[in-house]
């Protein structure tokens, strides 16, 4: 069999409940998708684009990730990767982290990113132009990060950090559009960091015209995301004004910081 070169992935954003993102990733033919919470997006995409569904990849159990699956199962007989210990719809292949996954040609690495729940995973895809993609589920979002449900504050910082070790171009897909009221919090941890100033109002740009702010890239989050700049002395400074009597231990900033997070 001839393998033709392959041509560039469409990577679309389809929105779904009040603010999840049905990543869809396709050749013009076939098509995979991350984290379906509901299948109607989905179909009504592949039956406009004449796309056949491939392959599911999910990060987590929770509904709204998975509540489309089975549909989607039946209609498609797409082929479902989730994470290894969590309650998910069968039939399900199960990854629990340092496994491939061959997406339309290319190799996606599954990431072992416990804290949002025990189980979750990611997906990164180093080989698709233009950039590198990452489908992060509910634990990196933009400005911010997936609540602790399952995790504890070590766990979730030791997988930001894997994440954060990403290369720059990465492009991250988060599954919520939580970017605004994230930046809000951002800024008040640091309200002099002039990339978070810069960014915020771009966001802000896009989604007064109704557009998504992701995905986002990894390069930026590192600028701008307190949670992945948990060790900057500016994020330090901003946290001691809540919680003047911080130690210097990096878990119990984190656990600091998303505390503070929890109840802004
Ligand atoms: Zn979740
Ligand atoms: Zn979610």
């Amino acid at each position: 069999m001839t393998v033709t070169a392959s041509s560039p992935l469409t990577l679309l954003a389809l929105p779904a409940f009040s603010d999840n993102y049905l990543w869809l990733l396709h050749d013009g033919r076939h098509a995979w998708v991350v984290d379906p919470g509901d299948a109607a997006p989905v179909r009504a995409c592949l039956d406009e684009q004449g796309l056949t569904l491939q392959g599911i990849l999910l990060t987590h159990h929770h509904a709204d990730h998975t509540g489309g699956v089975q549909e989607l199962v039946q209609s498609t007989g797409a082929v479902v990767y989730g994470p290894a210990y969590e309650t998910l719809p069968e039939p399900v292949h199960r990854l629990s982290g340092g496994e491939t996954v061959e997406v339309l040609g290319h190799t996606f690495e599954v990431l072992d990113v416990p804290g949002h729940t025990a189980g979750h995973i990611a997906y990164f895809g180093a080989s698709v132009a233009p950039a590198p993609l990452l489908f992060c589920g509910d634990t990196l979002f933009s400005g911010g990060c997936g609540r602790l449900f399952e995790g504890t504050p070590a766990q979730m910082l030791d997988s930001l950090d894997r994440l954060s070790a990403l290369p720059d171009t990465t492009r991250v897909c988060c599954t919520h559009e939580y970017t605004l009221s994230n930046l809000r919090f951002a800024r008040a941890v640091e309200p002099d960091n002039a990339e978070l100033a810069a960014y915020a109002q771009h966001c802000e740009a896009l989604r007064a015209a109704g557009q998504p702010t992701l995905p986002s890239q990894l390069d930026l989050e590192r600028q701008i995301n307190p949670f992945l700049r948990s060790r900057t002395a500016s994020v330090r400074a901003g946290l001691k004004t809540q919680v003047p009597d911080l130690t210097d231990d990096d878990v119990a900033v984190f656990a600091a910081l998303r505390e503070w997070k929890n109840r802004f």
